[in-house]
């Protein structure tokens, strides 16, 4: 399932081919991915200039000329194809420029969306409206978690995937978030001391940099928009790495399965 280091990926594959571009043309190759298309989404984007590709949380966001911001998400299985050789059945929407670049929206699984909001009052719309800070943004940090996570018995690793305490995180980085600042995961938040909120903060960052930085991992078919493999899960701290040595201790790495969800994690070094 792409996260939001995937996204930001894609955005950054997608910006120098859509930014400052007029839209020729967008194809619906159906009428719906998890939900119907908005059905003035052909009208309003033909012909539209783009004027910014940008991402909040998991979703991508391109910005035109008519105030409207089109927002993708690509679900479990989605990713954008450039100039693709030939259009096959999962690719459900084509865009073409005016330079006739071709994108298309490639979803077998069709667990994404598009949805079509004014950009002024973006931040007021669901799926935004309850959203928390960006992980990556100034306004994470030790002092706003210390204050989000104030008397919460939760564990840490639940609050973490809470979209309203901070929106896009998966549940990839935070397993590898939590390792990196020795934390264990079924820790009550609101029990953590504020030098450790410190730590976790800059933990969160530093997990996903790093994954922007290698383009972006999956664990199915993500790929680039320029067609390349994304693949990060060999640099992965624990997702995925059972029974392999911690890279703080060298202990084992362990794998709790709760509600279906598996939680990746050293009992040694994470208290
Ligand atoms: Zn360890």
């Amino acid at each position: 399932m792409p996260e939001l280091p995937e996204v930001e990926t894609t955005v950054r594959g997608l910006a120098p081919v859509l930014e400052g571009r007029r839209i020729a043309s967008i194809a619906l190759h159906r009428g719906d991915l998890r939900r119907p298309f908005p059905p003035e989404l052909r009208q309003r984007m033909t012909g539209a200039r783009v004027t910014r590709v940008g991402r909040r949380a998991k979703y991508g966001l391109i910005e035109t000329d008519r105030g409207d911001t089109m927002v993708f998400h690509l679900g479990m299985s989605g990713s954008w194809r450039l100039d693709p050789t030939e259009i096959g059945k999962h690719d459900h929407v084509v865009i073409e420029t005016e330079e006739g670049r071709r994108l298309s929206l490639n979803d077998p699984r069709r667990f994404g969306s598009i949805d079509l909001l004014p950009t002024d009052s973006l931040d007021s719309h669901a799926p935004f409206a309850a959203m928390g800070p960006e992980p990556l943004g100034d306004s994470f940090d030790g002092a706003y978690l210390a204050k989000a996570l104030d008397g919460r018995t939760a564990s840490i690793k639940a609050l973490l995937l809470d979209q309203r305490i901070v929106a896009g995180l998966g549940n990839i980085y935070v397993c590898d978030a939590l390792n990196l600042a020795r934390i264990a995961p079924g820790r009550a938040g609101g029990h953590i001391a504020r030098a450790r909120l410190d730590v976790l903060a800059d933990s969160v960052k530093s997990v996903l940099r790093a994954a922007i930085k290698a383009g972006g991992s999956s664990l199915r078919n993500y790929a680039r928009p320029d067609g390349e493999l994304g693949y990060f899960s060999s640099e992965w701290r624990v997702y995925g790495r059972e029974g392999l040595p911690c890279p703080n201790c060298q202990a084992t790495i362990r794998r709790r399965v709760d509600n279906g969800r598996s939680t990746f994690y050293c009992a040694k070094c994470q208290r």
